[in-house]
């Protein structure tokens, strides 16, 4: 049998990653190609909410 065209299909070729803050996966985006390597979080307040925790100690 042969896959049905019926959804968009060029989503399933993204490359994904879970986000390190919330474990969400999280879908390639344009705004990441240059640096998607470097990706580790889904948003800038995953992020920070990392950063904080990291910093907490000092609070
Ligand atoms: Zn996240």
């Amino acid at each position: 049998m042969t896959t049905r065209l019926g959804f968009k299909g060029n989503k399933q070729a993204l490359p994904r990653k879970v986000c390190a803050a919330c474990g969400r996966e999280m879908v390639w985006r344009k705004a990441w190609a240059k640096n998607w390597d470097d990706v580790k979080f889904c948003s800038d307040a995953c992020r920070q909410r990392r950063a904080a925790t990291k910093e907490a100690h000092r609070a």
